[in-house]
Formats: C-alpha cells, sequence, structure tokens
C-alpha cells in the first residue's frame, strides 16, 4: 500500500446517501460530457450541490461561445477514455461512507501514486476489480470513508473510477484538498509499467488536466510532495518523468 496517505486531519463534513446518487450523476455528467481511490452512519439530505465552482472561461472563442449557455460545457472527451474508463459500480461492493470524508474543494492538483503492494501483473476484469475492491477494504479498515484514491489505472490501460470526486481523496498527507489522486496498480519498485498502463495514465492526466484547468506546474508524484516515500516507485516515477516532459499530451 502506499504510505503515508490521509484520509484526514480535516474536519469532517456531513453526507449521505444522496451523495451516491450525486456521486453518480457526477460520474454520468464526466462519462458524457468530459470523459467522462477512511464508516458510520448515513443521514438523508438534500442532493449536495457540486463541490466545486465552473470554472470561467479562458479563450476568447470559448467566452463567445458561451454566452447563451450559462455553464460552459467541457472539452468532448477523447474515444480512448470514454472506451476504457470504468465505473466505480464495475467493482466496489460498498458504498463510500460520508460521514468519513470531506467534500472536495477547487480541484487544483493531480497526484499520481502506486498501490505498492505485491506485483501486479493481471488485466482481466474480475481480477482487477478484485484487487479494487481489496485496495479499498484495506482503507476501510483504517477507519477512511472509501478508497482513498479518485481514479485507477490498470495493466491493461483501463481507468476505472475509484472515489467519487465530488468527496476529497485520502493519498497524501496534509495535501488532500483539491487534489485528486490517481493510482497506477503495481509496484513499481518491483515491476516496470506497461506501455499500456501509461497509455491510459496518460490519457487520464491530460483530460483532467484539460476538464479542470490544471497547469502541468500542479500535477505530481505522491514523493514529490516532499512526503518519506518510494511511492510511485523507482520504474514509475522515471516514466512519469518523461511524460511529463513530454507534457502529458494525450
Ligand atoms: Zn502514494
Amino acid at each position: 500500500m502506499c504510505e503515508d496517505c490521509f484520509e484526514k486531519g480535516d474536519a469532517r463534513a456531513p453526507g449521505s446517501d444522496a451523495d451516491e446518487a450525486g456521486s453518480r450523476r457526477l460520474f454520468l455528467l464526466l462519462g458524457l460530457s468530459v470523459l467522462a481511490g477512511c464508516a458510520k452512519q448515513t443521514v438523508l439530505s438534500p442532493m449536495p450541490s457540486p463541490p466545486w465552482p465552473a470554472r470561467p472561461p479562458r479563450s476568447p472563442d470559448v467566452q463567445q461561445e458561451t454566452t447563451a449557455i450559462p455553464r460552459p460545457a467541457p472539452p468532448p472527451p477523447t474515444p480512448d477514455w470514454r472506451r476504457k474508463l470504468l465505473p466505480r459500480s464495475a467493482w466496489a461492493h460498498g458504498r463510500p461512507v460520508p460521514t468519513r470524508m470531506n467534500r472536495m474543494s477547487s480541484i487544483r492538483f493531480i497526484t499520481l501514486h502506486h498501490d505498492g503492494m505485491d506485483p501486479f501483473f493481471a488485466t482481466d476484469h474480475a481480477t482487477v476489480a478484485a484487487h479494487l475492491e481489496g485496495i479499498r477494504r484495506l482503507h476501510r479498515r483504517k477507519g477512511w470513508g472509501d478508497i482513498g484514491y479518485h481514479f485507477a489505472v490498470d495493466r491493461a490501460g483501463r481507468v476505472w473510477e475509484a472515489r467519487p470526486l465530488n468527496w476529497q481523496g485520502a493519498h497524501v498527507k496534509d495535501h488532500n484538498p483539491g487534489n485528486i489522486g490517481i493510482v497506477v496498480l503495481g509496484n513499481f519498485e518491483q515491476q516496470q509499467p506497461s506501455a499500456a498502463q501509461l497509455d491510459g495514465v496518460r490519457v487520464n492526466v491530460s483530460t483532467l488536466m484539460r476538464v479542470y484547468n490544471i497547469p502541468l506546474s500542479r500535477v505530481h508524484t505522491h514523493q514529490e510532495w516532499g512526503a518519506p516515500t518510494a511511492c510511485p516507485g523507482s520504474t514509475l516515477q522515471k516514466a512519469l518523468l518523461r511524460l511529463r516532459r513530454n507534457g502529458w499530451l494525450g
């Protein structure tokens, strides 16, 4: 397990089962128009509003297009993204626990991790799904509200939805607010990432950068936050540096 990941040192936020519906709706929104890994009771409450404000258009062209449309539509997803993104429902056997999580604040960062467990080479759907569920259960046993990461990338390059993006992640101690967590499945101190996996990471990161207007300077690996950790592992760190030099172009 990627060490030094924390659910919080942050205040708890109330939540509800309706948040699950909100998350699904958000994910559906991501899946359709965009590109879319800390238990306690749940209390029914009204549907939450989106956790981050619609970002303002930056270019004159976009401003012109959105004159008649109040909420600017994000850029269309790449075909690769839509084909490879798998919903949380494809693997998770339990719901996020809102009372154990904080709501996501305005998204500003992306951080990459490895799971750091035993080397993992499986590419079949069932085995990957079971692996993700194992990570979720491990994080739940820590008392966290859900798997700590927002996305996971498997060795076949598929991207899996993990913790819904309307909840703050639990993956970098003291730096979780506004920080999207992506876990690359495997232990990259002991194995190499596959080409397909790196391509999945590239598509995932470049799409999120575009959708949330995250600059290159705010895309980090776990160890780059100054944490005493080898995460995301030496081989993946090296590969990610190559992708970064290329601008994460997707
Ligand atoms: Zn990590």
